[in-house]
């Protein structure tokens, strides 16, 4: 039995960190497995100086909240979108969580992921890593193939949400 996993009554708060440039099917997929096991997600977008994004983080936010209204309006309360910039077990545990979700889409993510959960694990024994699997159809999804394919004229409909899709579209100037 694991030790520690500290609970808020019975309240379990989720950090499920990335870079969402843009939110893909993927994410959305992996946020809602999350609400199944987390009573509340702090989406955390990390802030890289020096690496421009796509869309600024009010952005990315506003998409993130706006594709959970569409497909899971009756948990939209239990999201929250923040910033970090810091180490990623700091920034958890800063905003309360208990857990950090990543999820899995092939085993080259895995042994990566494998690795820095163990690292995360002795700078946070207290922070549990939740790994949630891709679902088959989104196991393909990278958001930085999302923004080529995109930036090239090509059809990303199937990979984002309808929203992120015309965000896309209207940055791209299509
Ligand atoms: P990307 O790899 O698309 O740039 P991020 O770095 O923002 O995405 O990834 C944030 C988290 O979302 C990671 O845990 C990553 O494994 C997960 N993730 C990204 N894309 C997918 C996907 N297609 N299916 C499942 N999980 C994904």
């Amino acid at each position: 039995m694991t030790k520690g996993v500290k609970t808020v009554g019975n309240m379990t708060v989720a950090f499920y960190p990335g870079s969402f440039d843009p939110m893909t099917n993927g994410h959305l997929d992996i946020l809602l497995q999350a609400l199944n096991v987390a009573s509340r997600v702090i989406v955390a977008i990390g802030i890289h100086p020096g690496k421009a994004p796509m869309f600024t983080f009010e952005e990315r936010a506003a998409l993130i909240h706006e594709a959970v209204n569409a497909v899971l309006p009756a948990r939209k309360g239990d999201i929250k979108v923040v910033s970090f910039g810091n180490l990623l077990v700091d920034a958890a545990r800063d905003h309360g969580a208990t857990m950090i979700i990543r999820g899995l889409r092939n085993g080259t993510d895995l042994d990566y992921e494998m690795q820095m959960a163990g690292m995360n694990h002795k700078l946070a024994p207290m922070l549990q890593t939740v790994f949630l699997p891709a679902v088959a159809e989104s196991q393909p999804i990278t958001a930085t193939l999302v923004r080529q394919i995109a930036s090239m004229g090509g059809d990303v409909s199937s990979f984002v949400p309808k929203n992120v899709c015309d965000a896309l579209y209207t940055k791209l100037g299509r």
